[in-house]
């Protein structure tokens, strides 16, 4: 990555009036979660079909919550990372208006980013399929030690995470809040998405129609890299720590 691409990238968001990130499972892989889609990610080892859609659950719900305790397992032992550091002080830099996340690992609350848009739902929670209650995702765990499917207490139904699946809706007014922030902002960075899962996928294409600017981190190739004003290709973790240095300079 070129240092004028990165003082290029930290000029647009230091001049920029309101700027917005949109996340995905790259920011949190060097947070020791893996990714779905890329060389390492959790697709090579198991079938999203199997696992990560609504009619999975309702099949085969043992072979659903295997793969759930061990996406919670990591995510027990994960920390958020510079990059969610990043975008935390881009905030109190006054220089993000809210970040957009796919993901459901709350590391960026956890690094401090206090306005956060979770549009696949969160993994703090688990939710009744029947009743509709919301427990803390710990109310799974008794049940997953003794290989059980959770139920819920008030009404016996099964429990799921409170997570988007595949076949699911995303909450309504989360997601429109999120496409609302990317018609009016001026400047988007998306950060560790392939940008191939829909609804998401089209909210880049959102904020460009809307006149804003575009920057991009990822490791690898996305389909919206040929209408970004800049490209920067590596680590997010790398990256976004000297993209604040370069914004910082700027705001002194
Ligand atoms: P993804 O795996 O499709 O893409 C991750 C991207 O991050 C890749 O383009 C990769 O090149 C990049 N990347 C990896 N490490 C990086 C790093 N250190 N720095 C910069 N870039 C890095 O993930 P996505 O785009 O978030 O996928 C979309 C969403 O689909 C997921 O977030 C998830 O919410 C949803 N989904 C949910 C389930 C489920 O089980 N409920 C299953 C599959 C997908
Ligand atoms: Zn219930």
């Amino acid at each position: 990555m070129a240092v004028e691409e990165i003082q290029r990238a930290g000029e647009l968001i230091a001049s920029s009036q309101f700027a917005v990130a949109l996340t995905g499972a790259g920011v949190s892989t060097e947070s020791g979660l893996p990714d779905f889609r890329s060389q390492d990610g959790l697709w090579r080892q198991y079938d999203p079909s199997e696992v990560a859609t609504l009619s999975a659950f309702y099949t085969d719900p043992h072979r659903f919550y295997a793969f759930y305790r061990h996406r919670l397992a990591l995510l027990r032992e994960a920390r958020p990372n510079p990059a969610h550091y990043a975008l935390a002080r881009l905030e109190d830099l006054g220089k993000l208006h809210v970040v957009i996340t796919q993901n459901v690992d709350g590391l960026h609350q956890q690094a401090g980013s206090r306005r956060v848009l979770e549009v696949h739902g969160n993994l703090r929670e688990a939710k009744c399929t029947g009743c509709g209650r919301i427990f803390p995702i710990s109310v799974l765990d008794p049940f997953l030690e003794r290989a059980e499917i959770p139920t819920c207490d008030s009404c016996g139904s099964a429990l799921k995470p409170n997570v988007v699946l595949f076949e699911e809706m995303l909450p309504e007014e989360v997601f429109e809040e999120a496409e609302a922030s990317c018609r009016r902002c001026d400047l988007l960075l998306v950060v560790g998405s392939s940008l191939q899962v829909t609804p998401v996928a089209y909210l880049p294409h959102v904020a460009l129609r809307h006149g804003a600017r575009l920057i991009l981190v990822n490791t690898e190739e996305t389909p919206v890299d040929r209408f970004a004003d800049v490209v920067l290709r590596g680590r997010a973790g790398v990256i976004l720590p000297r993209l604040v240095e370069e914004v910082e300079k700027r705001l002194a």
